[in-house]
């Protein structure tokens, strides 16, 4: 048995078994098979090879074109291993030899040559053991499919990947992914997001994890706790077995919170909205006693395809957003490309820091007619319902003016064409950067409503990388710094009479929550699955309270004790709802 510890981004607790999906460290299990299907893992070899040469020498003429014969050599020499009996033999005869399938041959035969040039001191070998572990997954991937191809075969099973993008998981299908963990990877990466929007319990930033597991493994993955535990042993298993249950139990309790009325007991009301990704989610935020939707993340249609939605399709998804809110509150937020999300994936230059490059609404102002097509769909989709329309990354008052000023150009086509929309639509903005939270007073006669976006605003703050597992530790929306803008914005949006609220991850967390509340936030937008709890924290503090919890970790000098103290008196007030997680979280 081995325990790994994670970060614990989408809760549930799921045993199970390991589904590898990881190219560079892809490690294949051995398998037997029966000595008349032999033939066959021979021809799948030859054919596996055959086809990685061509593909190379496809990539080696375009190279040739593009950069010239020196740079096309490289493809050359890939093309000699490949066809070179010494590589290619031994794997045959370990087919017939071990009786196993042609990909554990392949991986083995690449393995036993890694292995020789490794004991190489050169470091010009180096490169070479690059290209063999390139030219292994280049086979391997024609073997045994690409990631998409490989989920398709999945029954049911645990994900492990070294890594996962945004829109891999987002293509996730639940019904035969019930968990996953990764070695890299934050609490608040867009993965991790929409793992949470699937309802998918998730581990990430686990470390080694990958080089550990192979295919059908036994293993836990607790969501709750950031934890996955390998081949457990019997005493483990009972122990989760258990916990299983009592979570179960908690669960159910927790939905007979979901109808009360959302108050405190001082008689105020905290509005409990929904972040979504996908409209459907709409019904698990009422289902959860969510009043409506603060922030609906509109990047999904462009993260499951690679061509860019049309505006057809953008508005055929909110018109069901409408629908489905029927009413309530909708606030509906531009897309947020960029960084860690599509485009970055996609790019042929890709930045080297995508978190301060081209994103969000940066991406936007810069591709118009990508930008205007959305709020085209959006502003035809207020003609059916009501909507607010938000701004994500907004950074300086220009950028608002600009996002403003498009906004209307589209609404004067859409009055020339005679379509219908909501001339008078609430126009928000988030703020989620330090500098639209200093200058909220400012922002404030620029916009109808503030949300402020944790997320970003602690990772700009405190300049740590909200998916970067090697410094999530330093990652602490509870840092006093980050508290002390969230009053600033709070009071300046008091001052001009503007909406504020709060949407980032840490607002579904009971404890921050405890916090914002005391530093004036009467909105809160979480995850649905987090909403029940919040609302059992809302009925059990005064406002009062919170606002001496928030007044007393504000003036704390370190994120450390803020942290602490919070925990301590959250412990007080909702103890089912803090222990049984782990004192890291
Ligand atoms: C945020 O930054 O807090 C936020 C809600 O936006 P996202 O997580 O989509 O960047
Ligand atoms: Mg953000």
């Amino acid at each position: 048995m081995q325990t790994f510890k994670g970060i614990a981004v989408s809760p549930g607790i799921v045993i199970g078994r390991v589904f590898v999906l990881d190219d560079q460290h892809r490690r294949i299990p051995r398998r037997q098979v029966r000595p008349e299907a032999l033939q066959e893992e021979h021809d799948r070899l030859w054919k596996s090879l055959g086809q990685s040469i061509a593909e190379l020498n496809g990539l080696r003429e375009s190279t040739r074109r593009q950069l010239g014969d020196e740079a096309a050599k490289i493809f050359q020499f890939h093309i000699g291993m490949l066809s070179d009996a010494s590589l290619t033999r031994p794997m045959h005869e370990r087919i017939d030899r071990e009786q196993v399938t042609a990909e554990y041959a392949v991986y083995m035969g690449f393995d036993d040559l890694l292995r020789q040039f490794s004991k190489i001191p050169d470091a010009s070998f180096q490169t070479k053991v690059d290209d063999i572990k390139d030219l292994s997954s280049r086979v391997l991937t024609h073997l045994i499919g690409e990631h998409k191809q490989r989920l398709d075969r999945m029954v049911s099973g645990i994900v492990v990947a070294r890594d996962l993008t945004p829109s891999q998981t987002a293509a996730f299908d639940r019904r035969h992914v019930q968990a996953f963990a990764t070695d890299l990877g934050g609490r608040t990466s867009h993965t991790a997001i929409f793992a949470r929007a699937l309802g998918i319990p998730a581990v990430v930033g686990v470390g080694h994890l990958t080089e550990a597991v192979f295919d059908d493994s036994a293993i836990i993955i607790d969501g709750d706790r950031g934890i996955v535990v390998l081949e457990p042993d019997e005493r483990t298993l009972d122990e989760y077995e258990g916990y299983i249950e009592a979570r179960r139990t908690l669960t159910i309790s927790l939905g007979e919170v979901a109808k009360l009325p959302s108050v405190t007991t001082d008689g105020t009301h905290i509005q409990l909205l929904g972040n979504i990704e996908i409209p459907d989610e709409i019904t698990q935020v009422i289902e959860a006693g969510g009043e409506g939707v603060g922030l609906y993340r509109t990047e999904f249609l462009y993260l499951v395809s690679n061509v860019e939605p049309t505006e057809e399709e953008q508005f055929a998804a909110y018109k069901r957003a409408v629908e489905l809110s029927a009413g309530r509150p909708l606030t509906i937020r531009t897309m947020d490309l960029g960084a860690d999300k599509a485009t970055q994936e996609r790019a042929d230059n890709p930045e080297r820091n995508p978190f301060l490059g081209l994103r969000s609404i940066r991406y936007c102002l810069q591709n118009l007619p990508m930008f205007k097509t959305q709020l085209r769909a959006l502003l035809r989709a207020s003609a059916l319902g009501p909507i607010k329309v938000m701004f994500p990354l907004i950074t300086s008052t220009n950028e608002m003016r600009q996002a403003r000023y498009l906004l209307n150009d589209v609404m004067e086509d859409l009055e020339d064409e005679g379509q219908k929309f909501d001339r008078s639509i609430d126009v928000g903005m988030m703020v989620e950067v330090p500098s639209a939270a200093l200058m909220a007073a400012s922002f404030a006669r620029e916009c109808s409503f503030f949300s402020i976006g944790t997320n970003d605003l602690v990772q700009y703050t405190l300049a740590v990388d909200r998916i970067n597992e090697r410094v999530a530790n330093l990652y602490n929306p509870a840092h006093p710094a980050v508290l002390r803008l969230i009053r600033d914005v709070v009071r300046a949006a008091r001052r001009y009479n503007v909406p504020v609220s709060c949407c980032g991850e840490s607002a579904g967390d009971p404890e921050y929550a405890l916090l914002l509340i005391g530093l004036g936030l009467r909105t809160l937008s979480a995850t649905p699955s987090a909403i029940p709890g919040l609302k059992r924290l809302v009925r059990k503090v005064s406002v009062q309270d919170c606002e001496k919890i928030a007044r007393k970790a504000i003036s704390l000098d370190s994120d450390a004790a803020a942290t602490a103290y919070v925990r301590d008196q959250a412990r007080k007030i909702i103890p089912e709802l803090i222990d049984g997680r782990s004192a890291e979280q």
